[in-house]
């Protein structure tokens, strides 16, 4: 029987990717995959540090493994991701059980940590390796399964690093600066997904808007969106995430033009005040945003559009925060993923003088999401009785099936798993803030 490995990923949808890839390297190394972790002979806890909270189940979750170690004792114990890159030191110390430890730019010496671990050298860690940073991206296998939405969907990295540097952010500090995916690469990576049964990929980076600058000749987001429209066998692109600054007329223009391409945008404000924009370092203000938002919603009357917003950033005042409110309540995105500012430690945003207390911004934190939860409701409400194509991912947990629109929402209706990865016109006919129930229709 095969050894087993089983993957725990936390945060965000490029540890997903990545997570993919680790599992792809182990697959090729012959492991099977477990479901459950106690059945494993390797596991890998890849991690996220973009706010403290990501960094305590991280450490929660470091703990609850070593049991597995105990009762197993020939158990390999992994971590991996942001919170390693961040703070190497910190985690051995305080995990002195695990057995290897790598970074985000070393998914690639996977095989090689793993012998190395087996032959008794631990831990064994890398983590900032400059001259890997230097060196063409290596092209790392996916293996799919482990991801959710069935098999049906798929991400692939286009772009890694981040050069903005928002002065609340760890990412630029821990995944490098940007570094585009060649095009061929990006296009045979979905062909090869399109044949494993993908139908809808998503593009992946911290800002996919910058995608292309650093490669020769120059490219663009707009460009690799009609290479891969080519891919035959993929039905629906998306991309994120997007960065107000760098939305293109021309990215805008694409998407409506391309029939694959989804009409959902993630565009994260993160404020609606100018002067905590300034001071976030974003680049713009928040006319600048909204008139990025009206060219979307001009091009694509029925586009969503979804954001992200922190609350208590340091020295938000009680008007700048009303003046985010008023933001996204004029804006009137279809969701917003809302967050306590976090300081994370070597940010500068970690080192004003004027933070703001806990208990403010949770009070801020609970007013934003009750105005959002109902405009939310509202807008979802409109689209009782439409009709929606939705592409089948899952079973649902209460029975009937799940899929997304091509809006990116989430719709639930009767019928069995032989409609997974088909595309359903479905009658909307219940809305909640953050799902739609429907009903079939004969096509
Ligand atoms: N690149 C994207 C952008 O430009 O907005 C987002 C990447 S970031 C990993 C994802 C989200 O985490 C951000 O949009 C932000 O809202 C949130 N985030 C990042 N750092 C944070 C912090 N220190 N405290 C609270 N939220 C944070
Ligand atoms: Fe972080 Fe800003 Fe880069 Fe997004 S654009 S990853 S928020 S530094």
């Amino acid at each position: 029987m095969p050894e087993r490995f089983h993957i725990i990923t936390q945060g965000c949808q490029m540890n997903v990717r990545d997570s993919e890839a680790m599992a792809g390297l182990l697959a090729r190394m012959g492991y099977a995959s477990a479901d459950d972790p106690a059945d494993a002979d390797v596991i890998i806890l890849n991690t996220c540090t973009v706010r403290e909270g990501a960094e305590d189940r991280a450490y929660g979750r470091l703990g609850q493994l070593r049991s597995f170690k105990q009762r197993r004792p020939g158990l390999l114990l992994g971590v991996a991701g942001c919170l390693v890159q961040q703070e190497r030191e910190r985690v051995l110390q305080r995990a002195p059980w695990l057995d290897f430890v790598f970074g985000v730019h070393n998914i690639h010496r996977l095989p090689e940590l793993l012998r190395e671990a087996r032959d008794g050298c631990m831990p064994v860690y890398e983590v900032w390796d400059r001259s890997d940073r230097d060196r063409p991206l290596p092209v790392l296998p996916a293996y799919r399964a482990a991801s959710g939405g069935g098999g049906v969907r798929g991400f692939v990295n286009i772009i890694h690093g981040c050069n903005k540097f928002c002065t609340f952010c760890i990412v630029p500090y821990v995944r490098g600066r940007e570094r585009s995916v060649p095009p061929e690469d990006v296009v045979a990576e979905v062909r090869a997904l399109a044949g494993q049964g993908v139908r809808e990929v998503t593009l992946l980076g911290q800002n996919v808007d910058s995608y292309g600058h650093d490669l020769s000749p120059r490219r663009d987001l707009a460009g690799l969106l009609e290479l891969v429209h080519e891919v035959d066998g993929i039905e629906r692109i998306r991309f994120t995430t997007s960065h107000p600054r760098d939305m293109t007329r021309r990215l805008i223009e694409t998407v409506a033009r391309l029939p694959k391409a989804c009409e959902h945008i993630h565009l994260p404000a993160q404020a609606g005040d100018d002067e905590i924009l300034r001071r976030m370092h974003r680049a713009y203000t928040a006319a600048q945003y909204r008139e990025t938002a009206d060219a979307v919603r001009a091009e694509m009357p029925h586009a969503s559009l979804t954001t992200d917003i922190i609350v208590g950033f340091p020295g938000e005042t009680e008007e700048a925060f009303d003046r985010t409110l008023r933001f996204v309540e004029d804006v009137r995105f279809d969701a917003v993923n809302t967050a306590m500012y976090s300081p994370r430690e070597g940010t500068p945003a970690a080192g004003y003088t004027d933070q703001v207390a806990d208990d403010v911004k949770r009070r801020r934190l609970a007013a934003l999401n009750r105005m959002q939860e109902r405009i939310a409701a509202e807008i979802n409400a409109a689209l009782v009785g439409s009709r929606q194509d939705v592409l089948v991912e899952e079973t649902g947990r209460k029975g009937g099936v799940l899929g997304r629109t091509r809006t990116n929402k989430v719709v639930t209706f009767e019928g069995g798993g032989d409609l997974i990865g088909r595309t359903m016109p479905v009658e909307i006919v219940e809305a909640g803030s953050w799902v739609l129930r429907g009903r079939e229709l004969s096509a």
